[in-house]
């Protein structure tokens, strides 16, 4: 199972310093709005130019064609995974995949790094329902989209909703963002999609503002192929310490 790190900073020079203190530890860096809005596009090509793996995490969800024009964009870049929202639909999914299919072929003659000499292609990701949601709150979210009131009919479960995007979405997607607690209804869906689980937590870490949290082994155990972990690493005083201790668990 691959760790992925969030470089959830605001300066570039935070995620520098981290990147840094990690040293070659075997670690994928995802980068999301927040640096990338500092960073910028030429940093993360720097980085993959450095033998970086890099996974850009803007969560696209527009109008098919803006869409895949932005990965086009994050395939020129040289990251290994981008995402986009299940919810954006299958016409935005479709185009996407085509962009990607259209994009210059990584594998000959593109530029490569050092110790890289073969890059996978662009994988891409889609978004299901957000970790921070919790029961509650989807609800409140799908009786918005419906019109309905919690009165009237039940809004779906999470899982539900889901396995629906998913079940939708697959043949245009790689892969899937997901809690730890839907990998096993993914896979049933779609055993080849690779699972990204975020909010996981080495044991004792706080949740923060995660609501369906599990610890780095579980997701291994439930068959999850890449975790992402975030203020566990980059809130803590030995960053490194932690990354040891979650790559032992992978
Ligand atoms: O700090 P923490 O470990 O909670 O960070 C989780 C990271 O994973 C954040 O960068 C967040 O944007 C991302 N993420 C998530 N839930 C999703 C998709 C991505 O928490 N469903």
């Amino acid at each position: 199972m691959e760790l992925i790190v969030a470089l959830d900073y605001p300066k570039v020079e935070q995620a520098e310093a981290l990147i840094s203190d990690i040293g070659n530890l075997p670690v994928i860096y995802k980068v999301g709005f927040e640096l990338f809005l500092d960073a910028g596009p030429k940093w993360v090509r720097a980085k993959v130019t450095q033998g970086h793996r890099l996974f850009l995490d803007l969560k696209f969800h527009d109008i098919p064609n803006t869409v895949s024009n932005a990965v086009k964009q994050a395939e020129r870049l040289g990251v290994e995974m981008t995402t986009l929202h299940l919810s954006g639909g299958s016409e935005m999914l479709k185009k996407a995949k085509e962009a990607k299919r259209a994009s210059i072929p990584r594998h000959k003659g593109a530029p490569t790094s050092p110790g890289n000499s073969l890059k996978p292609s662009l994988r891409l990701l889609g978004v299901s329902v957000l970790t921070s949601f919790d029961e509650a709150s989807w609800g409140e979210t799908c009786d918005g989209i419906l019109g309905t009131s919690k009165n009237e009919i039940p809004a779906s479960s999470i899982k539900e909703s889901v396995m629906g995007l998913v079940d939708n979405g697959k043949a245009w997607i790689d892969g899937v963002v997901c809690s730890g607690k839907e990998i096993e209804s993914v896979k049933a869906i779609s055993p080849d999609l690779f699972v990204v689980v975020p909010g996981v937590r080495p044991e004792g870490s706080p949740e923060g503002d995660q609501k369906r949290v599990l610890t780095p082994l579980e997701v291994k155990k439930l068959g999850g192929d890449a975790i992402v972990v975030g203020r566990p690493i980059t809130l803590s005083p030995n960053p490194k310490k932690v990354v040891e201790g979650i790559l032992d668990e992978c």
